[in-house]
């Protein structure tokens, strides 16, 4: 049989004494403190790590905004709002954790589509940016603010005339529910002023999970000459531009991660080219996965180990239910492997192929499939790496009432 090629990420891991080491401890002590499993658990020096590496690759001028839906752990998200410029939420949960944090409500942005009346009057009343996704969106705002007697902080979020190609997940261009379509902003733009309404801005998401670096610059180059398009054809100042980002992070084998030196280097002569003709622009990026992403494992424990026509197939007590993306029902259209290891067996060889399941009755539930890992029994621990994004969040947990995972932040 052929073995698939390893995952990159298996190379650079962070092992001390022959122990993988999560938050500065060895993992061994992390499952004694957690004390059960399955756990995911995200290391808060990775993802300070991360935000400086962002800081020092993108041009000075940059906002950094948390996507919170990545990874809304209200610790992780408490402990970001130390090291970010601003938090991007998509539901009145959300935006409570990041009004929970130190973040002044004008540092939070509320985007998504369908924001209901309820919605919309919590944020006014909360003062937090309301990124509009629509034209009557704007005049259900206006409202709130009338009935609330304040006046609400609104950015557009414009679905932009391109498409940020090779992204794994496009929410801009073409036909799209997120955002009012470019060509209809500048006379809703006129608007903004007689609706009793405070405009703060643009906001413009092309996509998600993005491992091309040159379609990213293309697609912030774009957005850029969008907005001073806008800006020159209505005369309206835009305070403050939010290009996205959709930077990605590689899951499997063969992909290779960004070099965020190339995004940076261009996008430094974007913001000058802008900056020329809007002198106090303020410019913001809005990340994810990115920022939390490789800062989080999941770890369920063997519970069984089976061999059906001579496959092996390793069942443990996490699965689907825990870690959809993982599983590749969270979008992957062929299903390949996270990276996986048998975490207290990493310095023995990966000399045997097997498929590790969980417990639900459901041939989608795997994790991994036809993987090279080290002999597993009973009592082994599975460790899925790149799981600290679009993880729990983003799972099926009620699925067969099996118990909840617990959520760690080392
Ligand atoms: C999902 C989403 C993000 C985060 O995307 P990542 O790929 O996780 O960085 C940012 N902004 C908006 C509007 C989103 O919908």
């Amino acid at each position: 049989m052929n073995n698939p090629p390893q995952h990159a990420v298996l190379e650079s891991l962070d092992v001390k004494d022959g122990c993988l080491q999560i938050g500065g401890m060895p993992l061994t002590r992390l499952v004694q403190r957690v004390g059960t499993t399955p756990f995911y658990a995200y290391d808060r020096k990775k993802i300070s790590e991360r935000v400086a590496l962002l800081r020092r690759s993108m041009p000075p001028e940059i906002q950094l905004y948390y996507a919170m839906k990545a990874n809304p752990m209200p610790a992780v998200v408490q402990h970001l709002a130390k090291l970010v410029d601003g938090m991007d939420v998509a539901s009145l949960g959300e935006m409570k954790v990041a009004l929970d944090t130190p973040l002044s409500p004008h540092r939070i942005s509320f985007t998504g589509p369908g924001k209901k009346l309820e919605e919309l009057r919590s944020a006014v009343a909360s003062d937090v940016i309301i990124n509009v996704e629509s034209a009557s969106e704007m005049e259900r705002a206006a409202q709130c603010g009338e009935e609330l007697g304040m006046l609400p902080q609104v950015s557009i979020r414009v679905n932009p005339d391109f498409e940020l190609q090779s992204s794994g997940m496009k929410m801009g261009g073409g036909a799209k529910p997120f955002g009012i379509d470019a060509e209809q902003v500048p006379s809703l733009l006129q608007h903004v002023g007689t609706l009793g309404l405070n405009f703060a801005g643009l906001h413009v998401f092309s996509g998600s999970q993005n491992l091309n670096t040159s379609a990213i610059c293309e697609a912030q180059e774009k957005t850029i000459r969008l907005a001073i398009e806008i800006a020159l054809q209505t005369g309206v100042a835009i305070p403050r531009l939010n290009i996205g980002g959709g930077l990605g992070v590689p899951y499997f084998p063969g992909q290779q991660p960004l070099d965020l030196a190339v995004v940076g280097k261009h996008l430094h002569g974007l913001v000058h080219e802008i900056r020329q003709i809007f002198p106090r622009i303020e410019i913001a990026m809005e990340l994810g996965r990115y920022i939390v992403a490789e800062a989080g494992i999941y770890v369920c424990r063997v519970v069984e180990r089976k061999i059906s026509r001579g496959q092996i197939f390793l069942v443990t007590d996490g699965g689907m239910h825990h870690h959809l993306a993982a599983s590749g029902n969270l979008g992957q259209v062929i299903r390949k492997n996270f990276p996986v290891l048998i975490g207290n067996k990493i310095h023995q060889d990966a000399d045997e192929v097997a498929t590790i399941v969980g417990p639900l009755c459901t041939p989608l539930d795997i994790l991994a499939e036809q993987i090279p890992v080290a002999r597993a029994c009973p009592g082994d621990w599975v460790v899925v790496l790149q799981s600290g994004a679009y993880g729990l969040t983003a799972s099926p947990v009620a699925f067969l009432n099996h118990p909840e995972p617990v959520e760690v932040l080392v």
